[in-house]
């Protein structure tokens, strides 16, 4: 009897103890980075609790508007919050709005989950950097990490939690004015940085109160827009896909970005924000993505506009079924998924896990603990634009310099100079230093481009400053005044370049010279025959091949953020050798666009003496500056290269050797850079691709050997099934100071035993 009873027993409860030990291993399963089984427990526990409602909205985010005094929250989003429809909120600012709008929800909602706080965090918060193209000159991984890193602290201490940042498209047109916001042309450098950017937002631990869950952005190939317009058509292979466009994303993916943004544009006929493929198979399929992906401001309604669906609706169900957890802005998951749910079009098992994507999030920050922990006023007063973050800034704005030109050594200028005249519509304006995109920053509080050279210089100096012209109106009213200044000055300094909001978000350009009369005004003071240094300020390449034939020194300066002014002059008068190199290649005239160094070779590579070899008969096909390209105040010598071995074997590696020799005068960096070519392969390489770099500093007469290693691993490709693998055969190696400035050797991979085939 006891046993019958025992076994009863057992029978009954075997399913619940199997239900309960199957939970418990997917538990397992799902304990990701950014949470433990226990944890996901907890979130089992709520999604049990929740209505279909209140579950919507965990997925739904709104932006915070603003008004003179600050950002006001519309009055039917004050509502969804307390009836637990809003999971998230954007473009909130400051400790007192966000711990009023956090009170809604804790206090007011039935469950009491706690809001996310977004907002753009590009590159600084109030004290603000470089743009990000800037930052990415300076090809300096842990700087860029230090810059996220500031921005975080500030941007928690005002109560933020999340940011839209960072952006990891890779750019190769010029014309696409958010090139600004990203690391530039190539899949290599663009991964490296947006491994730094994730890691400077989120430092390894997302529950300590200064850090930010970092979002890359914009999933995928937004970078790729056609004709180099924004939201434009986006047409590439696959195999483009996958080697340029996808590499920094999976970089910031491996580095734990907490969430993904996708894209407004289409891709190869499917919007991104609607685009299975990319998102579930390849994001959270492949890549085990664990964090939640969230459209782009009203990303998921814009489907209806490019023909995909035929209403808002419709738009909701293909946008979750594709995987996009989060919607910005569009309403229509608030308006939609219940009865996409009720019609069977969407599944609850698929609401479970958006909402616990988010929720993961949501503890990850220890929102549950205290959902107060980034509402500290204190803080907030001692956090902001300390003098340690301004001097960072500065130091990042020095970094991420780039010398164009310099003949004759001009520059440095010394600073006992006796008369500058100082001329052009970017040198006494603040408001363009900080760039678009640039958050909370104040560009009143930015040292304009004349106070930093006044600051510098001696005593004696005589300055003359002469707006020239405006940036791009079409008066030529003050050249007069602008050359008699320049006259009577013994070097002149020129701050041309574009405003700042000629780039970022839709602020694409047909044409990419000097806006309005500048170059005219360049040309005027060129003729007095002073010697002459333009300052650029701009927020993507320019096509310049004019000022480059006839200037005497160009430094790239982009738009350098809130300390610009202070970090330029200190590299015009000598404080700081540049050592920025271009993350993004210039061309001569904007008919070579798009044009970037990686290229693939055709079968007519251009000759000089054959007509039917692939170049244009009016220019060269060569860049006005190549990527990877930077002068120094001193010189570098490269010896040339050696190798361990000539032999690569399948499980080896070979190390490539250089010497640099700093041969001139003054101590100074480099960024020495390495590319590898697979000669022969099953599909088409490129004639170069950059694989690794390293900054070395160096000594006047200082000899450093930097030795790189390189393993199958760095010469992976996507081969004709579009598995990730190497071939054996001819490899080039170049090492150099740019991409087009290198020295050579050749290595052969060997197979020991048969090719061996490895997914990645
Ligand atoms: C941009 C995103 C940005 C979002 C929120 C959109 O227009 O494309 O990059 O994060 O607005 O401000």
């Amino acid at each position: 009897m006891k046993y019958r009873i025992r076994f009863l027993i057992l029978l009954v409860g075997a399913p619940f103890i199997l239900v309960f030990l199957i939970k418990c291993a997917q538990n397992e399963k799902r304990a990701t980075i950014f949470s433990d089984t226990a944890t996901e427990r907890k979130i089992d526990s709520i999604i049990l609790l929740m209505t279909l409602s209140e579950k919507i909205g965990q997925l739904t985010l709104y932006t915070s508007d603003w008004d003179v005094t600050g950002p006001v929250l519309r009055h039917d989003y004050v509502d969804g919050i307390k009836s637990g429809r809003v999971g998230a909120i954007f473009n909130a600012l400051g400790v007192s709005y966000i711990s009023k709008l956090q009170h809604l929800a804790v206090d007011s909602s039935r469950l009491h989950i706690p809001l996310l706080f977004g907002y753009d965090v590009i590159h600084g918060y109030k004290t603000i950097f470089p743009i990000p193209l800037g930052e990415a000159a300076s090809w300096d991984l842990k700087a860029i990490e230090h810059s996220a890193r500031i921005a975080a602290v500030e941007a928690t201490a005002e109560g933020l939690t999340w940011t839209f940042a960072p952006m990891v498209d890779i750019a190769r047109d010029p014309r696409w004015g958010r090139i600004c916001e990203g690391a530039g042309e190539d899949p290599f450098l663009g991964s490296e940085v947006a491994t730094a950017r994730v890691n400077g937002f989120q430092n390894h631990d997302l529950a300590a109160a200064n850090t930010l869950v970092a979002c890359a952005k914009h999933f995928v190939a937004y970078g790729a827009a056609m004709a180099g317009r924004d939201y434009n058509t986006v047409d590439i292979s696959d195999r483009t896909l996958w080697e340029v466009y996808l590499p920094p994303f999976h970089a910031a993916v491996r580095a734990g970005t907490g969430t993904v943004m996708s894209a407004f544009n289409e891709l190869n006929g499917i919007p991104a924000s609607g685009n299975k493929y990319t998102i579930t198979d390849i994001l959270k399929g492949k890549w085990n993505f664990q964090g939640f992906v969230v459209s782009d401001y009203t990303s998921i309604n814009e489907m209806v506009n490019q023909g995909i669906v035929a209403n808002d609706k419709q738009a909701a169900d293909l946008a979750f079924n594709a995987g996009v957890d989060m919607d910005m802005q569009g309403g229509v998951y608030d308006k939609y998924l219940a009865q996409l749910f009720e019609e069977g079009k969407v599944d609850i098992m698929l609401i479970d896990e958006a909402v616990r994507r988010i929720l993961r999030i949501k503890f990850a920050l220890g929102l549950f603990d205290d959902p107060y922990r980034y509402c500290n006023e204190q803080r907030e007063k001692d956090s902001i634009m300390t003098p340690e973050h301004l001097a960072f800034a500065r130091e990042i704005a020095r970094k991420s310099i780039v010398l164009l030109k310099n003949d004759d050594h001009l520059l440095p200028l010394s600073k006992a100079v006796p008369s500058l005249a100082v001329i052009g519509p970017l040198a006494d304006g603040r408001e363009d230093l900080i760039g678009s995109w640039s958050a909370a920053g104040d560009y009143k509080k930015c040292i304009t481009l004349l106070e930093g050279i006044k600051n510098k210089v001696s005593k004696q100096t005589n300055i003359t400053y002469n707006r020239g012209c405006g940036i791009d109106d079409d008066s030529k009213a003050y050249f007069g005044e602008a050359v008699a200044a320049a006259r009577r000055s013994d070097v002149v300094i020129m701050a041309v370049g574009e405003a700042a909001w000629m780039s970022g978000e839709a602020a694409s350009r047909a044409c990419i010279n000097l806006p309005g009369m500048q170059e005219e005004l360049v040309k005027a003071v060129v003729a007095t025959g002073k010697p002459v240094v333009v300052v650029l300020m701009n927020g993507r390449p320019l096509t310049i091949p004019w000022l480059e034939e006839n200037v005497n020194a160009i430094l790239e300066t982009w738009f350098g953020g809130t300390m610009a002014g202070e970090a330029i002059a200190d590299v015009l008068f000598g404080e700081y050798n540049p050592s920025g190199k271009l993350p993004v290649t210039f061309p001569r005239c904007i008919g070579q666009v798009p044009l970037f160094y990686n290229h693939k070779n055709t079968g007519r590579p251009a000759s000089p003496d054959d007509k039917y070899t692939s170049k244009y008969l009016d220019v060269p096909n060569t860049p006005l500056y190549p990527f990877g390209y930077g002068l120094s105040y001193t010189t570098f010598k490269y010896s040339g290269i050696t190798l361990s071995d000539s032999i690569l074997k399948w499980d080896g590696q070979i190390k490539v050797s250089v010497d640099v020799t700093n041969t001139g005068g003054r101590p100074g960096e480099e960024t020495v850079q390495l590319y590898t070519r697979d000669v022969v392969a099953s599909v088409d390489r490129p004639v170069e691709e950059l694989k690794d770099f390293r900054k070395i500093y160096l000594k006047p007469g200082e000899t450093k050997t930097v030795t790189f290693t390189l393993t199958r691993n760095n010469l992976r490709f996507f081969n004709r099934e579009m598995d990730y693998v190497a071939e054996p055969g001819e490899f080039m190696v170049f090492v150099g100071t740019n991409s087009a400035d290198t020295q050579k050797a050749k290595f052969y991979l060997v197979a020991e035993e048969k090719i061996k085939k490895r997914k990645e």
